[in-house]
């Protein structure tokens, strides 16, 4: 039950939290930061890493069909026209004349929707407060006529913007921000630039040559390097369609828009899974893999009801069925992974700009094809963002104090059990460590021996650590300490001996899997 009353608030906990319990810091944050670029610290690296391991886990470790690879970054150049990055990769851009200030042109006329959203949500609550335990939200949103007139409008803009997006038609969207009277945010004009088109991907130069032949790009999605490896790793790898290629890995993507923390970035990483497939079947493998991602989600014990399915009713012109897993991030419900049934786009593609026969042969029927592909694309970072707008949780305790918790599964958790002589003296410390030291084999732990008892179970729980062993003046006679829990807060004793266990047991990533 996290007690944030604003969505806007919470962003704004999550971000100050990330920051003093060392989970995410801004970059090169000395010299005042590098605009959507963010450094994992010591919890966040690991919280990441975790989450890597269970996503790697659930595509490689359980499907005997799918093998994790790594690809570069750096690509043949060519990759890029073949999958189309270098002629459609843009996105519409706008300046302000007076604040000098850059936007993306649908990002201005998405903010404007939002503010009548916004207006809409304030009706409810006026309506809400003013008709208190009858109020019924789904009937008023139904037949209040101020909120149906903003619907409309709403959908009007949207329908516009979506148009003009579609048609790449650049003065349309122009004229829609000069009929909706936008303003710049910073100089309150509306002294804006025609819109223009604006290539995401970053590029540099190849060794020594510095005309255009030695530009190279730095990858805007992982995808590419599991395309061009498809025919590597079908012979070396012995594989049978349906089989799948996963891995992970840095992408760069030069986002206008930089804001919103780690859920837009300009150098982020995706997990991304292609399955070849027979054609034809691609239907019933979208399904599968539609079903099997949204399984991984809810397996780590975000509730379901933080998830939606937005199935894309306009599709890319490759594409014959796509869809959002979206989350409820503290700005709203926002894409998180997108599964695409991609058809034989890209290795199509592939063979065009190569010459190479990229097909598999199927020695049941004697045939070769190109196989179709379902891909499963998950940003890392929002996925980061995800468990930790779900896990911050501010609690009342019955003795009247807060205490902020996070409430990660505890497989995930950048640290798995802490070990904390109750006081600093009489030989708990040494007993402590000797404890650490035979536990830190096992699993992720840490020793704290500093502040007060209650001060450092705090600490604990700010950063997920599911399980605390403290050590006691009854260690020292009968070699047991108590188990805290950081959810329940329940303490019992233990052996010393059997710790080891009871922590990797009730930490293990196999309760994870087991879900799947
Ligand atoms: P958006 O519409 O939000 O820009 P997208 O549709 O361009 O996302 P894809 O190209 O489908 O995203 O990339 C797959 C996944 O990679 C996304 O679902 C998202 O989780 C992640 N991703 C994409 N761009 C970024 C970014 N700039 N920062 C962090 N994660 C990103």
């Amino acid at each position: 039950m996290p007690a944030h009353a604003k969505k806007e608030d919470l962003l704004r906990d999550i971000i100050a939290h990330a920051k003093e319990y060392g989970f995410v810091f801004p970059s090169s944050e000395i010299y005042d930061g590098l605009g959507a670029v963010y450094d994992y610290g010591q919890n966040g690296a690991a919280l990441k890493m975790h989450i890597r391991d269970f996503w790697w886990r659930a595509m490689v470790q359980m499907n005997e069909n799918i093998a994790g690879i790594d690809a570069a970054i750096f690509m043949h150049p060519e990759t890029w026209k073949a999958s189309g990055h270098v002629d459609a990769f843009n996105d519409p851009l706008v300046d302000n004349k007076d604040s000098k200030k850059r936007y993306r042109a649908d990002v201005l006329v998405e903010d404007y929707i939002q503010k009548i959203e916004t207006k809409i949500e304030k009706e409810i609550s006026k309506a809400r407060k003013r008709f208190g335990e009858s109020f019924d939200e789904a009937v008023f949103r139904e037949t209040n006529n101020r909120v149906l007139e903003y619907g409309k409008r709403i959908g009007e803009i949207r329908e516009r913007l979506k148009e003009a997006l579609e048609r790449s038609d650049l003065p349309e969207i122009g004229k829609l921000i000069a009929d909706l009277e936008i303003a710049c945010p910073v100089s309150g004009s509306r002294n804006w630039t025609e819109v223009r088109q604006f290539n995401l991907m970053f590029d540099t130069k190849l060794g020594s040559v510095s005309d255009d032949a030695g530009t190279i790009y730095l990858r805007p999605e992982t995808a590419q390097g599991i395309f061009v490896n498809f025919l590597n790793v079908y012979k070396t790898g012995r594989m049978k369609v349906p089989f799948g290629i996963a891995q992970t890995g840095k992408a760069f993507r030069n986002e206008i828009v930089a804001r919103q923390f780690i859920f837009r970035m300009r150098e982020f990483e995706q997990m991304e899974m292609q399955y070849f497939v027979k054609p034809g079947t691609e239907m019933e493998w979208y399904g599968y893999w539609k079903a099997q991602r949204l399984k991984w989600h809810h397996a780590i014990g975000i509730p379901e009801s933080s998830y939606r399915v937005h199935d894309h009713i306009k599709l890319a012109h490759y594409a014959n069925a796509a869809c959002d897993i979206e989350f409820d991030f503290p700005m709203g419900f926002k894409e998180l992974e997108g599964i695409h049934s991609r058809t034989d786009f890209d290795l199509k593609q592939h063979e065009k700009h190569t010459g190479k026969k990229l097909q598999y042969f199927d020695s049941d029927t004697n045939e070769s094809y190109v196989p179709y592909v379902v891909e499963t694309s998950i940003g890392l970072d929002r996925m980061v963002l995800a468990v930790l707008t779900h896990a911050l949780t501010r609690e009342k305790l019955e003795d009247g104090s807060e205490r902020l918790v996070l409430r990660i599964a505890p497989p995930l958790a950048p640290v798995k059990c802490a070990v904390l002589p109750l006081v600093n003296k009489d030989g708990l410390p040494e007993k402590g460590r000797e404890m650490m030291d035979r536990l830190k084999v096992d699993t992720e732990c840490q020793f704290d021996a500093k502040d007060s008892i209650g001060k450092r179970y705090r600490r604990h729980d700010a950063i997920g650590t599911p399980y605390a062993l403290t050590v006691d003046h009854q260690s020292l006679e009968d070699d047991t300490v108590t188990i805290r829990e950081r959810d329940s807060m329940q303490q019992e004793r233990i052996a010393i001996g059997e710790a080891g266990k009871v922590i990797t047991d009730k930490t293990s990533m196999r309760n994870l899997l087991e879900r799947l």
